[in-house]
């Protein structure tokens, strides 16, 4: 089978043809139809520190996608050949105090599929039985290949009660328009978005109706004031990783707001605490999503119409796997599907 493998510790991923997995009785293979890339798989591209110190190469990445149950381990009951599935990419472990609590998303022993072992950049992916997402008719492929970043977004979105709060979510990728979406879908009342990047801005308004702001060229307390809000966001999404994005929201915030932290910094970032502290700031850490809580709210957000589809702005083919990454290195781009059906 044809698989996209970080082949060697350099910049750039490598198409190679390898051996179709063969699933151990637990375990499910799958025939990827759509894949999509994850801002950690350009990471690994771009081979940056993160990268260098976590993947292993010879490794095939790739943990966003969807695809056809193509054969079953012997255990295996709940599935069949043919059911159209997605996967949930941590691969947790059965032993941890959390785990055993039914915590799966805070067990310490997780794997993750594409960044710790062969994911689904591939024709064929072999996972867990467990890990399998049965997906409903009225789930698109191209939707079904994007329900894991969604489920950042959910996780990180009904995090607090959103209804009738003033949102604040700075970092308009693809999880903070999906976000603005979510909050838009739960009953928000104002919401405001931003980013840095004006192409971003210009693709959230296909998905939300969230007020839209670039903080380079005006305030968001300036905004703010515009928006009919006199004490602060009530509730802060932190989807950017920068620095700045968090001062900028901590300095925003109503006293005893909620913010919750999903963006990356990509080194160790400076905070004045005694801002956190004085303002009695609730922050809560997320990682990746609940297993698998996130998902049925997710799949029962879609059910209930919540439209996410437009984030999907590129498709190609996997063999032009190269184009796809140059378009997203230069930020020009939602969410991008490679087609392996
Ligand atoms: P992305 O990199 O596509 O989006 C981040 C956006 O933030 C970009 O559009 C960028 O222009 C913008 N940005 C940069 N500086 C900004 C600033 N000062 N103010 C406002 N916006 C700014 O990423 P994504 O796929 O949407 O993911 C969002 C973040 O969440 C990333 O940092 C990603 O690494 C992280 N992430 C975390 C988890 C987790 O489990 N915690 C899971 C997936 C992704
Ligand atoms: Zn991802």
């Amino acid at each position: 089978m044809k698989c996209l493998v970080k082949n060697e510790s350099a910049v750039g991923l490598t198409l190679k043809e390898k051996e179709k997995p063969s699933p151990k009785d637990n375990e499910i293979l799958i025939k990827v139809k759509k894949a999509a890339i994850c801002g950690t798989d350009l990471h690994i591209w771009n081979w940056d520190s993160w990268a260098q110190e976590k993947i292993k190469p010879p490794m095939t990445v790739g943990h966003e996608f969807m695809g056809v149950i193509e054969e079953v381990g012997k255990k295996i009951k709940n599935f069949k050949i043919g059911d159209r599935v997605s996967v949930e990419s941590h691969i947790t472990g059965t032993k941890s105090r959390n785990a055993r609590a039914g915590k799966l998303h805070l067990d310490p022993d997780t794997v993750n599929l594409g960044v710790d072992t062969d994911g689904a950049f591939a024709e064929y992916v072999k996972v867990p039985e467990s890990n399998v997402v049965p997906l409903p008719d009225s789930v698109s492929d191209e939707v079904g290949a994007i329900l894991d970043p969604f489920g950042n977004a959910v996780h990180a979105t009904l995090s607090f009660d959103l209804v009738g709060e003033d949102v604040l979510i700075t970092g308009a990728g693809p999880i903070g328009i999906m976000s603005a979406a979510i909050a838009e879908h739960v009953g928000a009342r104002r919401i405001l978005l931003t980013d840095v990047n004006d192409h971003r801005l210009e693709l959230a308004k296909k998905v939300c109706s969230a007020e839209l702001l670039n903080p380079t060229n005006s305030s968001i307390s300036e905004k703010m004031k515009d928006m009919g809000l006199k004490e602060g966001f009530d509730i802060g999404l932190e989807m950017s990783g920068s620095e700045f994005a968090l001062r900028d929201m901590v300095d925003n915030m109503i006293m005893g707001g909620k913010v919750a932290l999903l963006g990356i910094p990509s080194k160790e970032i400076k905070i004045d605490l005694n801002k956190i502290i004085f303002k009695a700031l609730n922050l809560k850490a997320i990682y990746g999503r609940e297993i698998y809580e996130t998902w049925y709210k997710g799949l029962a957000l879609i059910d209930s119409g919540l439209k996410i589809e437009e984030i999907i702005t590129h498709r190609f083919k996997f063999e032009d796997y190269k184009k796809a990454f140059d378009l997203l290195n230069k930020g020009k781009a939602g969410k991008v599907i490679l087609s392996w059906d």
